[in-house]
């Protein structure tokens, strides 16, 4: 008899592993959101919101033998899922993949879909009539909103704030310098080695004044906060023996276990096994959770499998400045303008995700 396997969130691990899996065991995907958020486009669409139309992708054709339950989790113990609607869902093996939230207009709040398209027109709109845009963080999303706007919206005067001296500083000195010459002559003023100290919304852009910490003060027609993903753990934060790690995220063991729970995993942004919060690390991620499930299900121990090897901090990164330019660390060299565009600026995946969705692009 197949395996029953509970996927609790649709992202980037839950949809595709609810897809690899769905002729060799029992899927059930559990995701309250009516559409795909390709995050990688939400950077773009905040100059161009057209791009919505495709950074949204229906889930309705993913899966083809398992069920799709439009319900958010409330809670998991060892047989199974209880969903906020009351429903049930038993299960042999549960896979967490809660991943994580961000500022606005670049994820929704919860399942608001339509609230995020609203919340991408609203912002577009005043990032349109703004002439001064503050960036405040200055990590990909951050530097690739600088790239975008500049690109887009060459009249735009713009200025990248970071607390660290250097952009990208975990990784080899030429992706942040090269990146850093480029927003120069695109005209943007980075501002490094400065915090700002007195945001008025961590999550929400806003017009107004930052205090900066070397005692200056600057006006700004749009700030956009930029600081990061927080994870969404609160769902297997009640499992017996969790800890938490940094921006909320669930430490796990080498087999992606957060709890005592021997069937429960959790993977992606809410997890951290020693990948940084990206897509990215779904290309280790992803085929590990594959092989181990695959294994289980044919009976194989758990322990008896290898565990999972993180990127660790040398994992790749695509930072496109607009569909022309950009910067790539790809492990054996750095990569400029032409890769970048090819691998990520030009498409930014969405062909790629489309296919996932069972949804093609001709
Ligand atoms: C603007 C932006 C651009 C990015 N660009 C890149 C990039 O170019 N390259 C890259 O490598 N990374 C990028 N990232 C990071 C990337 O988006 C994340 O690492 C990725 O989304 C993590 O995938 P995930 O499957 O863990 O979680 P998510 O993609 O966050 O998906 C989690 C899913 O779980 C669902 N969910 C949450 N709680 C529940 C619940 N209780 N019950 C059921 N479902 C639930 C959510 O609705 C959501 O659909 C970007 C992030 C942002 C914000």
């Amino acid at each position: 008899m197949s395996k029953r396997i509970a996927i609790v969130g649709g992202g980037y691990i839950g949809a595709d592993l609810a897809k690899s899996l769905d002729d060799s065991a029992e899927v059930s995907l559990i995701e309250p959101r009516s559409h795909f958020v390709h995050a990688p486009a939400m950077i773009r669409a905040v100059v161009d919101p057209s791009l919505l139309d495709r950074a949204l992708i229906p889930y309705d054709r993913l899966l083809k033998n398992g069920r799709l339950l439009r319900a958010r989790a409330a809670d998991i113990d060892e047989s199974g899922v209880t969903l906020d609607n009351g429903q049930r869902v038993e299960a042999d093996y549960i896979v967490v993949a809660t991943g994580s939230s961000n500022a606005t207009p670049f994820k929704p709040e919860g399942d608001d879909v339509d609230g995020l398209r609203r919340a991408n027109q609203r912002v577009h709109d005043q990032l349109k009539a703004a002439r001064t845009i503050a960036i405040v963080g200055a990590g990909a999303v951050g530097t690739e909103l600088a790239g975008e706007i500049a690109h887009a919206m060459p009249d735009k005067k713009i200025t990248l704030i970071s607390n660290l001296d250097r952009l990208f500083p975990t990784m080899p000195d030429k992706l942040g310098t090269a990146l850093a010459g480029k927003l120069r002559d695109a005209g943007v003023t980075l501002v490094l080695g400065k915090r700002a100290e007195n945001l008025q919304s961590l999550t929400e852009p806003y017009a107004g004044r930052l205090a900066l910490s070397d005692g200056s003060q600057h006006d700004f027609d749009l700030i956009f906060p930029v600081l990061g993903s927080r994870a969404s753990s609160d769902l297997v934060e009640g499992l017996p023996g969790t800890q938490k790690g940094t921006a909320n995220r669930v430490k796990v063991d080498p087999w992606l276990r957060p709890s005592s729970l021997p069937n429960v995993f959790a993977a992606g942004d809410v997890a951290d096994a020693g990948d940084a919060m990206t897509i990215v690390a779904t290309s280790r991620l992803l085929p590990w959770l594959k092989t181990t499930l695959k294994g289980l299900m044919a009976g194989k121990p758990l322990d008896q499998m290898k565990p999972y090897k993180p990127w660790g901090p040398n994992a790749p990164i695509l930072v496109p400045l607009g569909p022309k330019r950009g910067n790539s660390f790809l492990v054996l060299f750095t990569a400029g303008d032409l890769l970048t565009r090819k691998m990520k600026g030009a498409d930014l995946f969405l062909r790629k995700y489309h296919k996932l969705l069972n949804r093609p692009e001709s």
